[in-house]
């Protein structure tokens, strides 16, 4: 029988490229998402074969993976995660549990926010910001540089900004401060309640 690799797909959005403007641009979702995370899942499919990999989900290849598969396979997994964390409709608070494990954890909302976007606007280079719970249920704010992803350290992660340059310069040039403050009135609360469950 011939073995046959698992096929990666750049996964379906259930919005529209143009449902996120003005804060993000049809023009960025085209690049961002119509080539940059296709060309991470069609660099993934030609790494994998004849490899250990060729039948692994995303996620074991994000836990024992290094090199460029890691690379490829971690940025076909943060890029889905974090276009579906966008809505045209989203929720804009969190409510219920997740709402006060944030507060327990932050404070308030707002210092939750405020901290969340000073992690993502100091983060040298690229890389992503995450919103992350630990094994005990605490909530906390890293930064992974590049591909980096916190399932690598057991961690849940419930959001993530991309702060890779290509996710903001069509819109905001080198203005990631102005993307980072825009990005919030995109960030669906409803689907990271779900993933906090
Ligand atoms: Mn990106």
């Amino acid at each position: 029988m011939l073995a046959t690799a698992t096929i990666h797909k750049l996964p379906v959005l259930p919005y529209g490229l143009n449902a996120l403007e003005p804060q993000i641009s049809e023009e960025t979702m085209q690049y961002h998402y119509g080539k940059h995370h296709q060309t991470y899942v069609d660099n993934l499919n030609k790494l994998i074969p004849g490899t250990k990999f060729e039948n692994a989900s995303l996620e074991e290849i994000i836990a024992s993976a290094s090199g460029p598969i890691f690379n490829n396979a971690a940025q076909v997994w943060n890029h889905t995660f974090f276009f579906f964390t966008l809505s045209p409709n989203p929720k804009p608070v969190p409510t219920g549990a997740l709402s006060e494990a944030i507060n327990r954890d932050f404070g308030s909302f707002d210092k939750f926010k405020e901290e969340f976007t000073k992690t993502a606007a100091g983060l040298f280079g690229s890389g992503w910001s995450w919103l992350v719970k630990d094994k005990r249920g605490k909530l906390n704010i890293i930064a992974e540089s590049n591909a980096g992803n916190p399932l690598r350290e057991g961690l849940k992660p419930l959001m993530t900004v991309d702060v890779w340059e290509h996710s903001y310069y069509i819109d905001y040039r080198n203005r990631r401060a102005d993307y980072l403050k825009a990005i919030w009135s995109r960030i669906d609360w409803r689907i990271i309640e779900e993933r906090f469950r």
